[in-house]
C-alpha cells in the first residue's frame, strides 16, 4: 500500500495540471483572439497564461465582454489560487528526489554545503537551487510559481532520449493544438519588429542572454542556441531587412526536446525568453 503513494500523488499532480490547462485554454476562448496588445502583451494566448498564473486579471484586456468579467470576479480566485498548490506539489516530488541521479540525467550540477546537497539547474540564464526543503533563487525561497512547476517537472521526468540535431517549431511536436502555432508566430513577429533593422543590438541582447552564435544547420544573417533548460535549447535565427527583402525570424527546437518538457511548459518559456530578448 505505501509504495503505491508516490505513484497516487504523482498522477494527481498530472491530473491538477491537467485541468490547469485546459482552464488557461479556457480563459482563451473568452478573449476576442485579436492580438492587439492592448493589455500589455502581445497576444491573447500569452494575457491568458497571465490570467491563470494570477500575474493579470480578466478584466486588464479592455475589449473583454463585461459579463465576461462579472463571472470571473464572481468565481474569484477560486482556481488559479490553488496553482500555488500544485507548484508546492511538484516542488515536494522534486524534492524528495535522488539529487546524484537527477543530476545526471538533466544536466544539472550537484552541490553540497554544510552538509546539505542541492541541485542547480539554470532555467533562462538564471540559477535555481533545489534543496530538501524547496527551491531557491538568489539564496531566497523562490516566489516565481511558474519558475517552480518548470524547473520541478523538468527535474522529475528526467528525459532520456538527447539531442537530434534535427530541428523543428514549435507547432511541428505532435499533438500540439492549433494555438501553439499561432503563439509562435507572434513570438518571432516581435523579435522582427524589435530588431528588424537592428541586427548589432538582436547580437549584443543576445550575448548579454548568454546565447551561443551557431548556424543549427540554417542559413541566416545571424544564428545563435540558447538554454532555456540544461537539455532544452531554443535556437534563433535572424535574417535583417534588405531593400529586397522584409526581415525574418525563426525559432527551433530539437525534435526530442518534448522528452524533457512538456510543449505548454515550453511555449511558456519561450514566451518569457522573447520578453527577455525583445521586451522593453
Ligand atoms: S487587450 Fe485583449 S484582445 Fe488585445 S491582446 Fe490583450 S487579451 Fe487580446
Amino acid at each position: 500500500m505505501t509504495s503505491c503513494m508516490p505513484q497516487l500523488r504523482t498522477a494527481s499532480v498530472f491530473r491538477m495540471i491537467s485541468s490547469y490547462e485546459i482552464l488557461m485554454i479556457a480563459i482563451y476562448k473568452k478573449l476576442p483572439k485579436t492580438n492587439c496588445g492592448a493589455c500589455g502583451v502581445a497576444t491573447c494566448m500569452a494575457f491568458a497564461l497571465k490570467v491563470k498564473n494570477g500575474q493579470a486579471l480578466i478584466s486588464d484586456c479592455p475589449h473583454v465582454a463585461a459579463e465576461v468579467t462579472a463571472e470571473h470576479h464572481e468565481a474569484g480566485p477560486g482556481p488559479f489560487s490553488n496553482f500555488e498548490q500544485v507548484a508546492a506539489a511538484l516542488e515536494k516530488e522534486a524534492a524528495a528526489l535522488d539529487f546524484q541521479e537527477t543530476v545526471e540525467a538533466t544536466g544539472s550540477s550537484f552541490r553540497t554545503g554544510d552538509g546539505k546537497e542541492s541541485i542547480a539547474v539554470r532555467m533562462l540564464n538564471r540559477e535555481y537551487v533545489l534543496r530538501k526543503d524547496g527551491l531557491l533563487e538568489n539564496d531566497l525561497p523562490c516566489r516565481d510559481v511558474w519558475a517552480k512547476i518548470i524547473i520541478s517537472d523538468y527535474l522529475r521526468k528526467k528525459g532520456k532520449r538527447s539531442s537530434t540535431g534535427d530541428l523543428i517549431t514549435l507547432g511541428h511536436f505532435p499533438h500540439t493544438a492549433s494555438h501553439v502555432k499561432a503563439f509562435q508566430a507572434n513570438a518571432e513577429k516581435k523579435i522582427i519588429v524589435r530588431f528588424g533593422s537592428d541586427l548589432p543590438g538582436l547580437r549584443q541582447r543576445s550575448a548579454e542572454l548568454g546565447g551561443t552564435e551557431t548556424d543549427g544547420g540554417v542559413k541566416a544573417d545571424f544564428s545563435c542556441r540558447f538554454d532555456l533548460l540544461p537539455h532544452v535549447q531554443i535556437y534563433l535565427s535572424f535574417w535583417q531587412s534588405d531593400e529586397e527583402f522584409d526581415a525574418d525570424c525563426k525559432l527551433l527546437f530539437d525534435r526530442n526536446a518534448s522528452d524533457h518538457i512538456d510543449i505548454e511548459y515550453l511555449a511558456y518559456l519561450v514566451e518569457r525568453f522573447v520578453e527577455a530578448l525583445a521586451g522593453d
